[in-house]
């Protein structure tokens, strides 16, 4: 049988695979976000393809995945590997106390207080729980661990305590519209459920941006990867040069993770050091660190490869001298847009960059909105529909930290309890 890359006497999940499948790959992501213990075998000839019941190793139905019941799902959908996990489900009622929508800190630590506070708390999530965070390798400042905790580690934690105080969670299920009257929010999910909730917390947060390039699409997870790359990282060892992409903490943290798997890491940033968007802490490491370097004033601008990433072109953005550097590993931490599509049509203000105006934040020329309708202000984190409040990285002057989003959850749920009570 093929080397065990992660070996993992503990695993709920066999994934047998081929290297740099996309599928494998977002599997793979699934599962580490989800804490899902999962040993990842690599397929390399047809007699192991034979040993799993295929015809070959490039058989259509790979990867092949085998749960600790005996379960077996071929070439499965992320869906799937949830519903076979019993992670995916159906609302259980027809009107909630609290909708939230984001399972990133923010919506965690909302459910949390929503729950155990006696709301009837729903919390909807497109993908999996952790959000951002959930991505980190490792959190250093998040208090209370002080060698750091795992970003699925600490997501698993608030999701099982959550669910503990009662509230539900929708995994998989994308928040696309909503409509709101007093004492009653609708929040329309992409696959047609209907949310029905007398409050509602839009801790969606923000996704990563992209690097616009012909190509980026095709190369998605064979190659090119947003984020800190947690559940590929191990994969990265022997003769692999890793690219990461961006100057702000996540992608110095994603930088530091790779140098203890792969022999070279670089740190693609535009400008021209690290000082100016790196916490102090992280510059240190990634300068000390002998197989990382850093390749300043660079942008990304081609990616070349047939069905994996093979090489990518880096472009001096002062001498606009460009060089092609064989790679097949290039992380995006580029930081993110807020997710507020959904804001647009229901009314919510936002500010220029797209993030929700709440509370005094709403003021223009010392006056709230011509459309706040009640006598009242806003409270601190609503917007300016009352009932919808905002929480955590979606929130215009937010403070993009783990701890600061867990407040603001937490916090939101405060003012809901005061807008239920006077409503
Ligand atoms: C790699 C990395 C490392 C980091 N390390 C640190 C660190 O060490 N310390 C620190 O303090 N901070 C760190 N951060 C920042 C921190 O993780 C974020 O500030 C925090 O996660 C913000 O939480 P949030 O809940 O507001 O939003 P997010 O974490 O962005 O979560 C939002 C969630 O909403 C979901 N969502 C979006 N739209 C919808 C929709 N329409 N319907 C349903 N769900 C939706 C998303 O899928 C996501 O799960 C890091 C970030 C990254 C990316």
């Amino acid at each position: 049988m093929a080397e065990k890359l992660e070996a993992n006497h503990t695993a709920t999940v066999k994934i047998f695979g081929t290297a740099g499948a996309a599928r494998g790959y977002a599997i793979r992501d699934f599962l580490t976000r989800g804490d899902v213990p999962f040993e990842w075998i690599e397929l390399s000839n047809n007699q192991q393809a034979r040993a799993i019941g295929l015809e070959t190793v490039s058989d259509r139905r790979l990867p092949v995945c085998v749960f600790s019941d005996g379960t077996r799902l071929e070439c499965p959908t992320v869906r799937q590997i949830a519903e076979a996990l019993g992670w995916y489900r159906d609302p259980s009622r027809a009107e909630y106390d609290l909708a939230i929508y984001g399972a990133g800190p923010a919506g965690l630590s909302a459910a949390v207080y929503g729950a155990s506070e006696g709301l009837r708390t729903v919390l909807i999530e497109r993908y999996i729980v952790g959000g951002q965070a959930g991505t980190s390798s490792k959190i250093e400042n998040y208090l209370g661990f002080p060698r750091g905790i795992r970003g699925a580690d600490l997501a698993e934690a608030g999701r099982e305590q959550a669910c503990r105080f009662g509230a539900e969670i929708l995994m998989l299920r994308e928040g696309v519209r909503g409509e709101f009257q007093p004492g009653k929010g609708t929040g329309y999910l992409k696959d047609g459920t209907k949310i029905v909730a007398h409050a509602t917390v839009c801790a969606t947060g923000v996704t990563y941006r992209r690097l616009n390039l012909p190509d980026e699409d095709r190369f998605l997870g064979v190659g090119v990867y947003y984020g800190a790359g947690a559940s590929e990282a191990s994969l990265c060892r022997g003769n692999e040069h890793v690219y990461v992409v961006g100057g702000g903490n996540s992608a110095g943290q994603a930088v530091m993770h790779f140098s203890r798997y792969a022999p070279k890491v670089t740190m693609v940033i535009r400008g021209v050091g690290l000082k100016e968007t790196l916490s102090q802490y992280l510059v240190d490491r990634i300068l000390n660190a002998p197989n990382v370097e850093v390749s300043p004033h660079t942008d990304v601008t081609a990616l070349h490869g047939d069905g994996f990433l093979r090489a990518i072109s880096l472009t001096n953005n002062q001498t606009h001298q460009e060089t092609t550097v064989d790679t097949r590993w290039l992380f995006l931490c580029l930081g993110g847009v807020p997710h507020t599509d959904w804001a647009v049509e229901a009314g919510v203000a936002r500010d220029t960059d797209a993030y929700i105006l709440t509370g005094p934040d709403l003021l223009e020329a010392g006056k709230y909105p011509k459309n706040w309708p009640l006598e009242r202000a806003p409270y601190y984190l609503e917007t300016n529909i009352p009932g919808l409040f905002a929480a955590g990285d979606v929130r215009h002057g937010s403070v993009k930290r783990c701890a600061a989003a867990v407040g603001e959850g937490a916090m939101a749920v405060t003012f809901v309890h005061r807008y239920l009570a006077n409503s």
